[in-house]
């Protein structure tokens, strides 16, 4: 998994527990950083860390937790946070993506030219689950492969004998066509580029991206749905008046 922005990672923590099923040290780390961030003392910092495992940890053994805390928050003060970073798309970028003749190609490399650049550069690590999550793209592992190795053919991409993949059409000067600050749906900036119909969600302070379906479209889905969920309670309530 890649965590794009540890701020809202923290925050979302904070507001519901751990993020992944096995409740990660890497998210407790992620935390330490983010109380780090806000000032904190290294005391209060581990103070914050142990109440958040004893709400969170069903089985928070004090002999186990309080080394792996006390690493953890080490650990977290030198170390850098992640958060609002922004990535640049030139026009030779685009370019070069346009040049390919299959969109779904075009996504793949698009995706893996942000992240080598969210990355600053160097080669990275990244699974082939994750490339076309953010690429919206299902298919089997067959045309993953496929994709994959056509790009590196034509000499777009690359990967090294580790695995770690990187970007050879990457042009580090700094005017932008395009700018990328949201690191969930920004393969829609792409499309919205080439002129896909990609709506920009109406609700206030989301400015979310996503693809338009029809007239009445009007809101990303994570808003769609809080707003079906509010207008069902809502009329429960109304119902329940009557
Ligand atoms: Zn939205």
């Amino acid at each position: 998994m890649i965590i794009f922005d540890e701020k809202k990672y923290a925050e979302n923590m904070l507001k519901g527990g751990y993020l992944t099923k096995h409740k990660n040290v890497y998210e407790l780390h992620i935390l330490a950083k983010y109380y780090f961030q806000l000032g904190y003392s290294h005391e209060d910092v581990k103070g914050h860390l142990i109440s958040f495992c004893t709400q969170h940890n069903e089985y928070f053994n004090k002999d186990e937790w309080y080394k792996i805390i006390n690493t953890t928050v080490k650990s977290a003060t030198k170390a850098k946070f992640i958060t609002g970073k922004q990535v640049y798309i030139t026009h030779s970028e685009l370019e070069y993506l346009k040049q390919l003749d299959k969109l779904n190609e075009q996504k793949v490399a698009f995706v893996l030219l942000v992240l080598y650049k969210f990355y600053n550069y160097k080669k990275f690590d990244v699974s082939i689950e994750d490339i076309f999550r953010l690429s919206k793209l299902n298919l089997n592992s067959k045309t993953k492969l496929e994709i994959l190795q056509s790009l590196t053919s034509k000499e777009l991409v690359d990967i090294t004998m580790g695995g770690k993949r990187w970007v050879k059409f990457a042009d580090k000067s700094t005017s932008p066509a395009l700018v990328i600050d949201n690191f969930e749906d920004f393969i829609f900036t792409y499309l919205k580029f080439i002129g896909e119909k990609i709506g920009e969600c109406t609700n206030s302070n989301c400015n979310r991206l996503f693809k338009h379906t029809g007239k009445n479209h009007k809101m990303c889905s994570e808003c769609n749905k809080e707003y079906r969920r509010k207008y069902k309670t809502e009329k429960q309530r109304e119902y329940r008046k009557k």
